[in-house]
Order: structure tokens, then sequence, then C-alpha cells
């Protein structure tokens, strides 16, 4: 077969520790063979980013911004024992947060589903896939603790110096208090984010907050949704068959787990902190859950949700075998080569695309797999566990039979 080329570089951000080692191997087995592969690379592995006072990880976000199209390998977040470890010269920030700083994107996880590994919600038929709003509420708040009686005041002061004042609570003993905010700026640009991709994957949004007790702050969420919608989405939306949906979070809560996936569900950033990992752990494995960071603009930067599995790392350092599951990092690049494919009207970036995420789910499905899900297995002949390349290498009989 020849190979496929591409016109357009994707952006290439690679990472730390056993992801680092898996990100080489994937590429050496399952795309160099088949794709003329073209990136524009970056090293976000931790001693590249003490070496450039992490300037690459913003030159790796301003070429998403400039290409469109990212794949990113997990990275070390550092902490104290990493700054010992590394010898680093300070306590580089998270190479996520700071690319999406600069993206201003929402984050979308969702579960590779396989049969054979049943997702606890047993109706769970396809995958659900969670959009949390990464920014402000209660991960900005301001919060105080009133010793003893007292009024606590709401006071807002206008850039002329205007003042406007409620009042919140009169204390008749200690208690707590807190302030929140949000800005129409950024539920806005969570908002397109969201029916980008549902568009891009046509899939149902459905969007919930506590509006009827939170009339002015989730109600706002709640009217741009709508604004955004009605102006900029509705006739795409109906053109492909989808469905914009707005319900109250508690009823969201309940429709969700009666429900069979196959959606977009919206939340806010507090929801979505809680429900993601509740949505994860009911479909199985985090090595088995992908997340894209799709900016406002439709800019996309795709990864495993998983980290660097430095506990795996540390034993392939002493020679000892590791059965780390590959899948996550894979299916990132699957989606970043749709993605660019897509955009470049390449549909041989697309077909290899599936196809090789067609070649991973057979064969964990045939009863090849990493360990990790090797104890979940629940299919008819016992699991064959088995190492992170001959893991690839199962894929890659696979995927040329496919081919
Ligand atoms: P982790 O790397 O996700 O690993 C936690 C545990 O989950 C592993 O020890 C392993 O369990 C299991 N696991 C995760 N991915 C797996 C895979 N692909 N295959 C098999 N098992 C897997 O989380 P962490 O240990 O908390 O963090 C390690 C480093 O990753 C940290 O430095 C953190 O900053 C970074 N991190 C980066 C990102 C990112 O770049 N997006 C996200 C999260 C964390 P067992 O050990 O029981 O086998
Ligand atoms: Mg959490």
């Amino acid at each position: 077969m020849e190979k496929i080329k591409m016109t357009t570089p994707l952006v290439e951000m690679d990472g730390d520790e056993m992801t680092r080692i898996l990100w080489e191997e994937i590429k050496k087995e399952l795309l160099e063979p088949y794709i003329d592969l073209k990136t524009e690379y970056y090293d976000l592995g931790l001693p590249e980013r003490e070496k450039t006072r992490d300037q690459v990880t913003v030159d790796s976000a301003e070429a998403t911004k400039k290409y469109g199209v990212a794949v990113k390998c997990a990275t070390i977040t550092p902490n104290a024992q990493r700054v010992e470890e590394y010898k680093l010269s300070q306590m580089w920030k998270s190479p996520n947060g700071t690319i999406r700083a600069i993206l201003d994107g929402t984050v979308f996880r969702a579960p590779i589903m396989v049969k054979g590994i049943s997702p606890v919600v047993k109706n769970w038929k396809r995958p659900i896939t969670i959009a949390r709003h990464a920014y402000g509420d209660v991960y900005k708040n301001t919060e105080f603790q009133p010793k003893g009686p007292g009024k606590a005041e709401l006071v807002f002061t206008d850039d002329q110096g205007r003042e406007t004042r409620q009042t919140v609570f009169t204390f008749q003993g200690p208690g707590v208090l807190q302030g929140q905010y949000n800005t129409d700026a950024s539920i806005t640009s969570f908002a397109h984010s969201c029916f980008q991709y549902a568009i891009d994957t046509r899939q149902d949004l459905w969007f919930a907050t506590k509006d009827t007790i939170s009339k002015q702050y989730d109600h706002r969420f709640k009217d741009i949704f709508q604004e955004v919608f009605d102006a900029r989405y509705r006739e795409q939306f109906d053109k492909l068959g989808i469905e914009y949906f707005y319900t109250l979070i508690d009823d969201a809560v309940a429709r969700v787990i009666r429900s069979e996936g196959g959606f977009i569900w919206a939340c806010k950033n507090y929801d979505g902190d809680v429900m993601s990992d509740m949505v994860s752990t009911a479909f199985g494995s985090l090595a088995m859950m992908t997340s894209v960071l799709v900016s406002p603009e439709g800019n996309c930067e795709y990864e495993a949700a998983h980290g660097t599995v430095t506990r795996h790392y540390y034993k392939y350092l002493k020679g000892e075998e590791t059965s780390t599951n590959p899948m996550a990092t894979i299916f990132a690049w699957t989606g970043a080569l749709r993605k660019r494919g897509e955009l470049d009207g390449i549909c041989e970036l697309g077909a290899f695309a599936a196809k090789l995420e067609a070649a991973c789910v057979a064969t964990i499905e045939g009863g090849t797999m990493t360990k990790d899900l090797a104890g979940l297995w629940e299919g008819k002949t016992p699991a064959r566990a088995v190492n992170s390349l001959e893991f690839l290498k199962a894929v890659r009989t696979e995927l040329d039979r496919r081919l």
C-alpha cells in the first residue's frame, strides 16, 4: 500500500515517562508504515520545558492556533517532588493549563467502548461525552468565615465608581460565606465549543444547570447557550438531525442514567468535575478515556485522559516488563488524523483513522489486551494479557488484515 500523503502538519506535542515510550512505539508500529507523517514537533517533556523555560509549551499552543489540530502526549505537572527529581529551576505550570489558557477551550472526555468490558450502567450502549466548562465558579471563589453576628453584603462597584449593594444574609452567629463569578465571554466560548463539537461528532448536546434556584447566575448560562444556538447553530443542527436539549441538572442526572448514551453532556465547572469522574468510572477505565480540547474557533488538541503512568515507567527503567494500555493515546492520534483529513479534504486519513480504531477495538474484543483491562474482562474465553509492545503488534496484525 502506498503511504497516505498529508498536506498540513499536525502539531505533535511529545510528553513524559511511560506515555513518551508508548508515543514512539505507536508512531513506529501503527502510523509511519502507513502515513507519510507530517508533524511539527514540540517536545513538552519536562527536561525540554526546563531548558526552554516553558517557552516550548507556549510555542506548541501558538502552533495549534496556526494549524488547527494538535495531538498531545501526557506530560508531568511538576510538584515539589518533581522539582527535586528533575532538578527544576522552578515549578513549571501544568502544560494543559497553559495550553488551555492560550486556546481558551472546553475539554470533552469520551470513553472508548468495547464488547466484553461493560459499563456498570447496563443500558449505556454508546459513549457519553462530558464537556466541562473549565473556568470560574467555585474554582475561583472568595470565601470567608464570619466569627459571629453581622451582615454579609454583595457589593459591586462599576468603573464609574457607582455601587450596587445587596444583603446576602444577616448572621446571628458564626457561619460561612462565599463569592463566585463567571463572565459572559467565557460562557459564550464554552457554548460555541460545545455546539461545534456536537456538529463535528454529529451528536445531540445536552446542557443542564440549576436555573430554577439560581435565577440570575445559572439562568445566565442557560440564556447564553440558547442565544448562541439560535444565532449560529440551529440551522446546522436541523440539517444534521441532531438536537440541543436544555434541562434542570437533577432531571439531567436521572435521564443520563436511564439513557443509552450517544450524546454530549455539557456541564458547569463543578458539575463537570464531579460528573466526569462518575461517568468515566462507570464506563470502566481511565486508560480507555479520550480527551479533546476544542477552542471557540474550532481548533482541536487531542490527548489521552490519563497521565504519564509513572509507576509503570519506574518498572520499565528497572528493565521489568510493563503492560501499559496505549488505547487512549492511539485514539488521540486517530482523532487528530481524522480532523486533519477533514480540514484538508484528505479522506484517506479519516478512513485510515477509522480502520486503526476498529483494529484496536477488534484486538481487545478478540481477547488480547493489556493487564488493566484483563481484570475487567467479561468475555466468553479468558483474556490474553500482553505487554504494551505485544499489544501494539497484535493491533498491527489486525490493521494489516483490514487495509
Ligand atoms: P496516571 O498516570 O493516570 O496513572 C494512575 C494509575 O492509573 C496508574 O498507576 C495505573 O494504575 C493506572 N493507569 C493510568 N493510565 C493507564 C494506562 N494507560 N494503562 C494502564 N494503567 C493505567 O496518573 P498519576 O499517577 O496520578 O500521574 C502521573 C503523572 O501524570 C503526574 O506527574 C501527573 O502530573 C501527570 N498527569 C498528566 C496528565 C496529562 O498530561 N493530561 C493527566 C493526569 C496526570 P496501576 O499503577 O495500578 O497499574
Ligand atoms: Mg475531579
